[in-house]
């Protein structure tokens, strides 16, 4: 990972260990070291970054599995209110 762009976990095996290689300016690669998972990208690695770190399906399911963990632990707060209503 540089210290400049910040790349997220790898999305296919969620490690941290990310490379953007420093070698190749116009077709920058984003690569996971410990799955391999890679992607090339022409226009620089700003973009190459924002790519790899771009995933809208992921992030949606994210934000659901968020909002139904919120509402399991209202649906729970309600059901130990109602057992000390008993
Ligand atoms: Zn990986």
């Amino acid at each position: 990972m540089t210290d400049e762009l910040k790349l997220r976990e790898c999305p296919f095996c969620g490690s941290a260990n990310i490379e953007l290689d420093a070698y190749a300016e116009s077709y920058p690669t984003v690569r996971c070291t410990c799955c391999d998972a890679k992607i090339e990208v022409r226009y620089g690695k700003k973009i190459a970054a924002e790519a790899w770190n771009t995933r809208p399906a992921e992030d949606a399911l994210r934000a659901e599995n968020a909002r139904m963990k919120d509402l399991i632990g209202i649906a729970r707060n309600l059901e130990l209110g109602l057992r000390k209503d008993m």
